[in-house]
């Protein structure tokens, strides 16, 4: 399944202290708008997990909805996709039906990396984390 996945507020994607690329704010984002959202195809969970081993631990971007579905953001993908993990994030995700939403947990400033907590992941807790955050949980 392939859903029109808008953006409200652009992101430019670039080179990320935290990992790979990241996601800037174009302009400033304010507090609980909602930022887009992720754009991808829904497959399930098997399938993800599949994906998931085929390509490796950190070049998917793959969220888990509800009853055994998930969204994979590498296939049919937007710039939302780039959002990183952080323990001190300033978005949050929503699933709403197989739609991943992102809204701002604060106001986000011009050329602030946009980063969520992704929550328990298919790492189980063993991937390093690197978000530089002095809250930071070590791992994801
Ligand atoms: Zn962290």
């Amino acid at each position: 399944m392939k859903c029109i996945y808008r953006i409200a507020f652009p992101v430019r994607v670039a080179k990320s202290r935290i990992q790979g690329k990241g996601a800037y704010a174009v302009g400033t984002i304010p507090p609980r708008r909602k930022i887009g959202s992720m754009g991808g195809v829904v497959i399930s969970v098997r399938e993800a997990r599949r994906r998931v081993k085929a390509a490796g631990m950190t070049t998917v971007a793959m969220v888990e909805l509800w009853n055994g579905l998930a969204l994979d953001g590498t296939v049919n993908s937007n710039d939302l996709r780039y959002i990183n993990h952080s323990c001190t994030p300033n978005t949050y995700m929503r699933v709403m039906g197989v739609h991943v939403e992102f809204y701002a947990l604060r106001e986000i400033t011009t050329g602030e990396e946009l980063t969520c907590d992704y929550g328990p992941t298919h790492h189980d807790g063993r991937l390093p984390c690197r978000c530089g955050s002095p809250k930071c949980r070590g791992f994801i």
